[in-house]
């Protein structure tokens, strides 16, 4: 069984339509795929009409979180959330809120770029994302488009790069209290590349022990931006805590350069999972 629970589609940041994800899922012999778009639920009818006999999709999504360390600025956090309630009312006030914060920001890097002088406008960007969930993504590739970077990659290292004088942070959900809505919908939430130092400052264990109070059920620990070591502190740190462990490609297509299947999830914590979910029904044969 090969299974990866860690993946976007074109309703994100992704560029595979979900459709398209699925053919890309099969082609790379998955047994198991979870769509988990930032933010959205929008890819989940399509990968359940579209879905291949044989393939097995958890519905799922990655929230934008936030932790809150005393006497430091807020740490960006990402919450992979599975099998919840997609209907249920305080998530879909959530997400619609994480969406609205992201055009307001995106919006903004951009209107700040073009007035520098680079040739991007944010009607050309919220045009291409056709109705999506928007993120610097999106503006990376109208800066490769326009010219300005070589790639998707280069623009993140430059102008799009956490400490570029470009960047914003966004109002992003408190983590335990997205945590607690997670659980309260019926999803498990699982805390995805706790330790990926590349993107950014990273939270220490008395985060992850604070998260795990307010009802975390796992912890993603094989992923590409973890090395040997920030995979083994994770493994070690849900073994102590009895928290389920997965292991994912984050695939997006080509925004970026991981293939699909890259790490990959043990099918008992799969079970484990999918029996921790009441809020949705994977779709499967
Ligand atoms: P945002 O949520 O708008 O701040 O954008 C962050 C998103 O950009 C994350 O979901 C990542 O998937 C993506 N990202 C971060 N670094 C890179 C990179 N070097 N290349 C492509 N995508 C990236
Ligand atoms: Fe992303
Ligand atoms: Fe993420
Ligand atoms: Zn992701």
């Amino acid at each position: 069984m090969r299974i990866d629970l860690h993946t976007h589609s074109s309703v994100s940041d992704g560029t595979e339509t979900p459709t398209e994800l699925l053919a890309t899922a099969r082609a790379a012999g998955l047994d198991v795929l979870a769509l988990t778009d930032h933010d959205t639920t929008a890819g989940w009818a399509e990968v359940e009409r579209a879905r291949p006999a044989g393939l097995t999709v958890v519905p799922g999504m990655e929230l934008s979180c936030r932790w809150f360390p005393s006497g430091a600025p807020p740490i960006s956090v990402h919450l992979l959330a599975y099998l919840f309630d997609p209907d249920h009312p305080g998530l879909v006030a959530e997400r619609t809120r994480l969406r609205t914060e992201r055009l307001a920001r995106g919006e903004r890097i951009v209107d700040a770029l073009a007035a520098a002088g680079y040739p991007v406008t944010w009607a050309q960007i919220v045009e291409r994302s056709q109705g999506g969930v928007v993120g610097r993504p999106h503006v990376a590739r109208a800066l490769v488009d326009a010219g300005v970077v070589a790639s998707v990659d280069q623009a993140f290292a430059t102008l799009l790069h956490h400490r570029s004088p470009y960047y914003l942070a966004k109002a992003d959900t408190d983590v335990l209290e997205g945590i607690a809505l997670v659980r309260a919908a019926g999803g498990v939430p699982v805390f995805a590349h706790g330790l990926a130092t590349k993107r950014g400052r990273v939270v220490g264990d008395e985060a992850i022990a604070a998260m795990v109070d307010a009802g975390l059920m796992g912890l993603e620990v094989d992923h590409p931006d973890h090395d040997a070591d920030e995979r083994a502190h994770l493994r070690r740190l849900a073994g102590e805590r009895g928290l389920l462990v997965t292991g994912s490609s984050d695939y997006h297509g080509t925004n970026k350069t991981t293939p699909i299947a890259a790490c990959t999830t043990a099918p008992d914590q799969l079970e484990a999972l999918l029996a921790a979910g009441t809020g949705a029904t994977p779709f499967r044969d």
